[in-house]
Protein backbone atom coordinates (compact mmCIF):
# COMPACT_ATOMS: atom_id res chain seq x y z
CA UNK A 1 0.00 0.00 0.00
CA UNK A 2 1.23 3.58 -1.24
CA UNK A 3 1.87 5.97 1.46
CA UNK A 4 0.72 9.57 0.54
CA UNK A 5 1.78 13.01 1.73
CA UNK A 6 -0.24 15.79 0.70
CA UNK A 7 2.05 18.90 0.21
CA UNK A 8 0.48 22.29 1.28
CA UNK A 9 2.90 25.89 1.54
CA UNK A 10 1.12 28.20 3.55
CA UNK A 11 1.54 31.65 4.04
CA UNK A 12 -0.82 33.88 6.32
CA UNK A 13 -3.09 31.31 5.56
CA UNK A 14 -5.04 31.74 9.06
CA UNK A 15 -8.62 32.44 7.39
CA UNK A 16 -8.54 29.22 4.82
CA UNK A 17 -6.55 26.44 7.29
CA UNK A 18 -9.53 25.57 9.28
CA UNK A 19 -11.67 25.00 6.56
CA UNK A 20 -8.50 23.21 4.13
CA UNK A 21 -7.29 21.09 6.89
CA UNK A 22 -10.96 19.48 7.58
CA UNK A 23 -11.71 19.07 3.83
CA UNK A 24 -7.97 17.56 3.44
CA UNK A 25 -8.66 15.57 6.10
CA UNK A 26 -12.20 14.09 4.95
CA UNK A 27 -10.16 13.46 1.63
CA UNK A 28 -7.25 11.57 3.30
CA UNK A 29 -9.91 9.62 5.51
CA UNK A 30 -12.15 8.34 2.53
CA UNK A 31 -9.09 7.28 0.39
CA UNK A 32 -7.40 5.59 3.40
CA UNK A 33 -11.03 3.66 3.72
CA UNK A 34 -10.90 2.92 0.21
CA UNK A 35 -7.66 1.14 0.15
CA UNK A 36 -6.46 3.72 -1.91
CA UNK A 37 -3.59 4.69 0.25
CA UNK A 38 -1.72 3.27 3.29
CA UNK A 39 -2.88 4.34 6.77
CA UNK A 40 0.53 6.47 7.90
CA UNK A 41 -0.29 8.90 4.88
CA UNK A 42 0.19 12.68 6.15
CA UNK A 43 -1.02 16.12 5.20
CA UNK A 44 2.03 18.73 5.58
CA UNK A 45 1.23 21.82 6.22
CA UNK A 46 4.43 23.95 5.53
CA UNK A 47 4.17 27.32 7.04
CA UNK A 48 6.07 29.83 4.80
CA UNK A 49 7.07 32.44 7.55
CA UNK A 50 3.80 33.57 8.26
CA UNK A 51 2.94 36.66 10.42
CA UNK A 52 -0.18 35.42 11.14
CA UNK A 53 -1.28 32.61 13.16
CA UNK A 54 -0.99 29.72 11.02
CA UNK A 55 1.86 28.31 12.35
CA UNK A 56 -0.02 27.43 16.05
CA UNK A 57 -3.15 26.60 13.88
CA UNK A 58 -0.64 24.21 12.55
CA UNK A 59 0.70 22.91 15.82
CA UNK A 60 -2.59 22.52 16.74
CA UNK A 61 -3.95 20.25 14.21
CA UNK A 62 -0.80 18.07 14.68
CA UNK A 63 -1.41 17.81 18.48
CA UNK A 64 -5.42 16.54 17.55
CA UNK A 65 -4.56 14.30 14.40
CA UNK A 66 -1.55 12.09 13.62
CA UNK A 67 -2.75 12.60 9.86
CA UNK A 68 -1.48 16.32 10.09
CA UNK A 69 1.93 17.13 10.13
CA UNK A 70 3.77 20.60 10.00
CA UNK A 71 7.39 21.57 8.70
CA UNK A 72 8.10 25.56 9.59
CA UNK A 73 10.77 27.52 7.52
CA UNK A 74 13.01 29.82 9.51
CA UNK A 75 11.38 32.46 7.27
CA UNK A 76 9.59 33.78 3.99
CA UNK A 77 11.28 31.93 1.18
CA UNK A 78 7.86 32.20 -1.37
CA UNK A 79 5.76 29.57 -2.63
CA UNK A 80 8.22 27.40 -4.83
CA UNK A 81 10.85 27.08 -1.85
CA UNK A 82 8.31 26.15 0.48
CA UNK A 83 6.96 23.18 -2.35
CA UNK A 84 10.00 21.80 -2.55
CA UNK A 85 11.21 21.80 1.01
CA UNK A 86 7.83 20.03 1.69
CA UNK A 87 8.59 17.35 -0.99
CA UNK A 88 11.98 17.29 0.60
CA UNK A 89 10.84 16.35 3.54
CA UNK A 90 7.63 14.10 2.59
CA UNK A 91 9.88 12.29 -0.07
CA UNK A 92 11.66 10.68 3.04
CA UNK A 93 8.57 8.78 4.09
CA UNK A 94 5.66 9.12 1.40
CA UNK A 95 5.50 6.89 -1.64
CA UNK A 96 3.73 9.81 -3.49
CA UNK A 97 3.02 13.52 -2.52
CA UNK A 98 0.77 15.78 -4.38
CA UNK A 99 1.15 19.63 -3.71
CA UNK A 100 -1.56 21.47 -3.61
CA UNK A 101 -2.73 25.28 -2.41
CA UNK A 102 -4.02 26.53 0.77
CA UNK A 103 -6.65 28.32 -0.72
CA UNK A 104 -8.33 24.72 -2.55
CA UNK A 105 -8.87 26.30 -5.46
CA UNK A 106 -7.40 23.49 -6.86
CA UNK A 107 -10.62 20.84 -6.91
CA UNK A 108 -9.79 18.62 -4.28
CA UNK A 109 -11.54 15.80 -5.76
CA UNK A 110 -9.62 15.36 -8.85
CA UNK A 111 -6.92 13.38 -6.55
CA UNK A 112 -8.42 10.19 -6.52
CA UNK A 113 -7.67 10.41 -10.67
CA UNK A 114 -4.46 11.84 -9.76
CA UNK A 115 -3.45 8.45 -7.66
CA UNK A 116 -5.64 6.52 -10.51
CA UNK A 117 -2.44 7.87 -12.93
CA UNK A 118 -0.25 6.53 -10.25
CA UNK A 119 -1.61 3.20 -10.16
CA UNK A 120 -1.43 3.33 -14.02
CA UNK A 121 2.44 3.66 -14.38
CA UNK A 122 2.99 7.82 -14.15
CA UNK A 123 5.50 9.20 -11.87
CA UNK A 124 4.12 12.58 -12.58
CA UNK A 125 0.45 13.82 -12.77
CA UNK A 126 -0.01 17.08 -14.06
CA UNK A 127 -2.96 19.07 -12.77
CA UNK A 128 -4.47 21.15 -15.26
CA UNK A 129 -6.97 23.45 -15.25
CA UNK A 130 -9.87 23.32 -17.54
CA UNK A 131 -11.30 26.86 -17.59
CA UNK A 132 -10.27 29.66 -15.64
CA UNK A 133 -13.70 31.79 -15.02
CA UNK A 134 -13.32 32.36 -11.29
CA UNK A 135 -9.93 33.82 -12.10
CA UNK A 136 -9.94 37.73 -12.27
CA UNK A 137 -9.53 38.93 -15.75
CA UNK A 138 -6.26 40.36 -15.45
CA UNK A 139 -5.17 37.24 -13.90
CA UNK A 140 -6.20 35.14 -16.72
CA UNK A 141 -4.79 36.94 -19.46
CA UNK A 142 -1.73 37.55 -17.57
CA UNK A 143 -0.89 34.18 -16.89
CA UNK A 144 -1.77 33.05 -19.82
CA UNK A 145 0.32 35.24 -22.04
CA UNK A 146 2.98 34.00 -19.50
CA UNK A 147 2.52 30.66 -20.50
CA UNK A 148 2.86 31.96 -24.48
CA UNK A 149 6.21 33.72 -23.97
CA UNK A 150 7.73 30.72 -22.32
CA UNK A 151 6.46 29.03 -25.56
CA UNK A 152 7.83 31.21 -27.35
CA UNK A 153 11.86 31.26 -25.46
CA UNK A 154 11.14 27.33 -26.63
CA UNK A 155 10.80 26.51 -22.56
CA UNK A 156 8.94 22.82 -21.91
CA UNK A 157 5.71 23.86 -19.69
CA UNK A 158 2.57 22.53 -19.22
CA UNK A 159 0.06 24.64 -19.97
CA UNK A 160 -2.36 26.11 -17.47
CA UNK A 161 -0.75 23.79 -14.83
CA UNK A 162 0.30 25.52 -11.90
CA UNK A 163 1.76 23.60 -8.99
CA UNK A 164 -0.81 20.84 -8.35
CA UNK A 165 0.63 17.52 -9.05
CA UNK A 166 1.38 14.32 -8.12
CA UNK A 167 4.93 13.14 -7.90
CA UNK A 168 6.59 9.94 -7.44
CA UNK A 169 8.79 9.38 -4.49
CA UNK A 170 11.77 8.56 -7.41
CA UNK A 171 10.31 11.76 -9.41
CA UNK A 172 10.92 14.02 -6.25
CA UNK A 173 14.51 12.29 -5.34
CA UNK A 174 15.19 13.34 -9.29
CA UNK A 175 13.88 17.07 -8.76
CA UNK A 176 16.32 17.26 -5.69
CA UNK A 177 19.45 16.43 -7.81
CA UNK A 178 18.46 20.08 -9.14
CA UNK A 179 20.37 22.15 -7.20
CA UNK A 180 19.65 25.73 -8.86
CA UNK A 181 18.93 28.15 -6.38
CA UNK A 182 15.91 30.06 -8.87
CA UNK A 183 13.74 27.33 -8.68
CA UNK A 184 10.92 27.21 -11.09
CA UNK A 185 9.34 24.05 -10.24
CA UNK A 186 7.20 24.39 -13.72
CA UNK A 187 9.57 24.19 -15.48
CA UNK A 188 12.27 21.98 -14.12
CA UNK A 189 9.56 19.14 -13.36
CA UNK A 190 8.94 18.37 -17.11
CA UNK A 191 12.79 17.66 -17.78
CA UNK A 192 12.88 15.12 -15.18
CA UNK A 193 10.69 12.50 -17.82
CA UNK A 194 9.39 9.50 -16.66
CA UNK A 195 5.81 8.94 -17.28
CA UNK A 196 3.53 11.49 -17.33
CA UNK A 197 0.01 11.95 -17.42
CA UNK A 198 -2.30 15.32 -17.25
CA UNK A 199 -6.04 15.32 -15.14
CA UNK A 200 -8.19 18.33 -16.15
CA UNK A 201 -10.12 19.79 -13.04
CA UNK A 202 -11.97 23.19 -12.35
CA UNK A 203 -10.29 25.94 -10.72
CA UNK A 204 -12.77 27.57 -8.01
CA UNK A 205 -12.41 31.04 -6.20
CA UNK A 206 -10.44 31.49 -3.08
CA UNK A 207 -12.82 30.69 -0.34
CA UNK A 208 -11.68 33.01 2.31
CA UNK A 209 -8.74 35.14 2.62
CA UNK A 210 -7.07 36.90 -0.55
CA UNK A 211 -4.43 36.09 -2.96
CA UNK A 212 -0.67 35.99 -1.53
CA UNK A 213 0.65 36.72 -5.06
CA UNK A 214 0.31 40.18 -5.49
CA UNK A 215 1.62 41.19 -9.25
CA UNK A 216 5.69 41.88 -7.76
CA UNK A 217 5.78 38.16 -6.70
CA UNK A 218 4.44 37.28 -9.90
CA UNK A 219 6.65 39.06 -11.92
CA UNK A 220 9.59 37.95 -9.90
CA UNK A 221 7.80 33.84 -10.69
CA UNK A 222 7.78 35.37 -14.31
CA UNK A 223 11.35 36.47 -14.66
CA UNK A 224 12.77 33.46 -12.57
CA UNK A 225 10.52 31.22 -15.51
CA UNK A 226 12.11 32.80 -18.56
CA UNK A 227 15.92 33.43 -17.47
CA UNK A 228 16.71 30.24 -15.74
CA UNK A 229 15.72 28.12 -18.59
CA UNK A 230 16.28 30.58 -21.58
CA UNK A 231 19.45 32.29 -22.55
CA UNK A 232 17.56 33.80 -25.57
CA UNK A 233 17.75 36.97 -24.46
CA UNK A 234 21.18 37.61 -25.34
CA UNK A 235 20.57 36.04 -28.93
CA UNK A 236 18.48 39.35 -29.17
CA UNK A 237 21.42 41.74 -28.58
CA UNK A 238 23.06 39.19 -31.49
CA UNK A 239 20.18 39.74 -33.72
CA UNK A 240 20.18 43.44 -33.19
CA UNK A 241 24.15 43.45 -33.73
CA UNK A 242 23.49 41.74 -37.34
CA UNK A 243 20.36 44.14 -38.41
CA UNK A 244 22.36 47.27 -36.97
CA UNK A 245 25.16 46.04 -39.36
CA UNK A 246 23.15 45.46 -42.37
CA UNK A 247 21.85 49.12 -42.02
CA UNK A 248 25.66 49.97 -42.14
CA UNK A 249 25.93 48.20 -45.13
CA UNK A 250 22.97 50.17 -46.92
CA UNK A 251 24.79 53.65 -45.91
CA UNK A 252 28.26 52.29 -47.34
CA UNK A 253 26.29 51.49 -50.53
CA UNK A 254 25.34 54.86 -50.47
CA UNK A 255 28.51 56.58 -49.71
CA UNK A 256 30.33 55.10 -52.24
CA UNK A 257 27.96 55.43 -55.11
CA UNK A 258 27.38 58.86 -54.07
CA UNK A 259 31.27 59.45 -54.05
CA UNK A 260 31.48 58.14 -57.33
CA UNK A 261 29.01 60.58 -58.31
CA UNK A 262 29.42 63.87 -56.61
CA UNK A 263 32.18 62.97 -54.54
CA UNK A 264 32.79 62.05 -50.96
CA UNK A 265 29.52 63.19 -48.60
CA UNK A 266 31.06 63.83 -44.87
CA UNK A 267 27.72 63.41 -43.26
CA UNK A 268 26.88 60.05 -45.25
CA UNK A 269 30.58 58.84 -43.93
CA UNK A 270 29.11 59.71 -40.62
CA UNK A 271 26.43 57.78 -40.72
CA UNK A 272 27.72 55.13 -42.27
CA UNK A 273 30.49 54.73 -39.19
CA UNK A 274 28.14 55.06 -36.41
CA UNK A 275 26.13 52.67 -37.32
CA UNK A 276 28.94 50.01 -38.57
CA UNK A 277 30.74 50.61 -35.17
CA UNK A 278 27.47 50.27 -33.25
CA UNK A 279 26.52 47.18 -35.00
CA UNK A 280 30.40 45.94 -34.12
CA UNK A 281 29.52 46.72 -30.57
CA UNK A 282 26.44 44.79 -30.74
CA UNK A 283 27.71 42.19 -32.27
CA UNK A 284 30.43 41.56 -30.20
CA UNK A 285 28.18 41.80 -27.05
CA UNK A 286 26.07 39.23 -28.33
CA UNK A 287 29.09 36.92 -28.88
CA UNK A 288 30.37 37.50 -24.78
CA UNK A 289 26.91 37.26 -23.68
CA UNK A 290 26.80 33.56 -25.69
CA UNK A 291 29.42 32.56 -23.56
CA UNK A 292 28.33 33.77 -20.44
CA UNK A 293 25.38 32.25 -21.07
CA UNK A 294 26.79 29.09 -21.59
CA UNK A 295 28.53 29.21 -18.11
CA UNK A 296 25.31 30.70 -16.35
CA UNK A 297 24.08 27.62 -17.89
CA UNK A 298 26.70 25.00 -16.38
CA UNK A 299 26.77 26.52 -13.13
CA UNK A 300 23.23 25.16 -12.20
CA UNK A 301 25.32 21.83 -12.31
CA UNK A 302 21.90 20.38 -13.84
CA UNK A 303 21.71 16.69 -13.97
CA UNK A 304 21.98 15.15 -17.35
CA UNK A 305 20.31 12.12 -17.25
CA UNK A 306 17.76 10.07 -15.15
CA UNK A 307 17.23 6.30 -15.32
CA UNK A 308 13.72 4.83 -15.26
CA UNK A 309 14.62 1.44 -15.92
CA UNK A 310 17.94 -1.01 -16.15
CA UNK A 311 17.65 -4.39 -17.57
CA UNK A 312 20.53 -6.68 -17.03
CA UNK A 313 21.13 -10.31 -16.23
CA UNK A 314 24.07 -10.78 -13.80
N1 LIG B 1 2.42 30.93 -0.66
C1 LIG B 1 3.59 30.64 0.04
N2 LIG B 1 4.55 31.61 0.17
C2 LIG B 1 4.41 32.85 -0.40
C3 LIG B 1 3.23 33.13 -1.14
C4 LIG B 1 2.26 32.14 -1.26
O1 LIG B 1 3.75 29.54 0.57
O2 LIG B 1 5.31 33.68 -0.24
C5 LIG B 1 1.39 29.89 -0.78
C6 LIG B 1 0.00 30.30 -0.35
O3 LIG B 1 -0.18 30.15 1.03
C7 LIG B 1 -0.86 29.36 -1.16
C8 LIG B 1 -0.06 29.16 -2.44
O4 LIG B 1 1.27 29.57 -2.13
O5 LIG B 1 -1.01 28.10 -0.54
C9 LIG B 1 -0.61 29.95 -3.61
O6 LIG B 1 -0.84 31.29 -3.22
P1 LIG B 1 -2.14 32.07 -3.61
O7 LIG B 1 -3.33 31.19 -3.49
O8 LIG B 1 -2.19 33.33 -2.82
O9 LIG B 1 -1.86 32.41 -5.12
P2 LIG B 1 -2.94 32.61 -6.30
O10 LIG B 1 -3.88 31.43 -6.24
O11 LIG B 1 -3.61 33.89 -6.03
O12 LIG B 1 -2.10 32.60 -7.54
MG1 LIG C 1 -4.79 30.71 -4.69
Amino acid sequence: MNTLYFVVPCYNEQEVLPETSKRLLAKLMDMISKGMVAEDSRILFVNDGSKDATWSIIEELHSQDEHYSGLKLSRNKGHQNAVLAGLTYAAKYADITISLDADLQDDIDAVDKFVEEYHNGADIVYGVRSARTTDTAFKRTTAQGFYKVLEAFGIEIVYNHADYRLMSKRAVEALLDFKEVNLFLRGIVPLIGFKTAKVEYERHERFAGESKYPLKKMLNLAIDGITSFSIKPIRFITAAGVVTLGISAIFFLWMIINAIMWGLNAFLLVLFSMWFLSGIILLSLGVVGEYVGRMYMETKGRPRFFIDQFLNKD
